[in-house]
């Protein structure tokens, strides 16, 4: 992999296409998930400035993983020409459930046409050795596996104020773990 010239990093979507060799685009899925900071296992309420709704287009009542994977190629495909996508499970906690369900909701994804891989989001307290394993064993299937971790700020009394429910060092060990596997790890923050 090779920065482009006039940029001293390489961006998302560049690694992408040098690695595929052509531009991969994430598909926004919402699979009804919610999220161990708002249903009291964590917290209630959710963080300061959780409104999923802003943030997922399918976020009312939304239709079945392939339905919604059809829709976004159809847009996407008209607009760019794209060819190649990830299943981008982007609404709330997407690994708050056990792992034989999540490969299942994922497999799903994955069985679409066109559709190389996967980018899950989640917190960075809420992926236990068996999701990192699940996640390892698409990765070796040759399929493009990213964890995206929700973190949005390393420190941790900023952390408390915004109500986050988990601290620095959660996603410290997260992504050491899933690193330490070969998982590629995102961050937003
Ligand atoms: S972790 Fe994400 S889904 Fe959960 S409350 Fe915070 S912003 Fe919302």
């Amino acid at each position: 992999m090779s920065v482009v010239a006039g940029r001293p990093y390489l961006s998302f979507g560049q690694y992408m296409q040098q690695r595929h060799g052509e531009h991969v685009h994430k598909l926004s899925l919402n699979a009804s998930f919610t999220c161990p900071n708002r249903d009291g296992s964590k917290g209630i309420g959710g963080c300061t400035f959780c409104n999923n709704a802003s943030f997922s287009p399918n976020a009312k009542a939304p239709d079945s993983i392939e339905s919604q994977i059809a829709r976004g190629k159809a847009v996407i495909a008209k607009r760019t020409g794209a060819k190649k996508f990830l299943g981008y499970f982007q609404a709330y906690t997407n690994t708050y459930d056990e792992a034989e369900n999540l490969k299942r909701l994922y497999d799903r994804a994955l069985a679409v046409d066109d559709v190389i891989g996967l980018s899950i989001g989640t917190r960075p307290d809420c992926v236990p050795d068996e999701v990192l394993e699940l996640l390892l064993a698409y990765q070796e299937q040759g399929y493009e596996i990213w964890l995206e971790l929700g973190l949005q700020s390393a420190n941790d009394e900023s952390l408390l104020r915004v109500n986050r429910g988990h601290g620095w060092m959660e996603y410290e060990d997260t992504c050491r773990r899933a690193r330490d596997m070969g998982i590629k790890v995102c961050t937003h923050l």
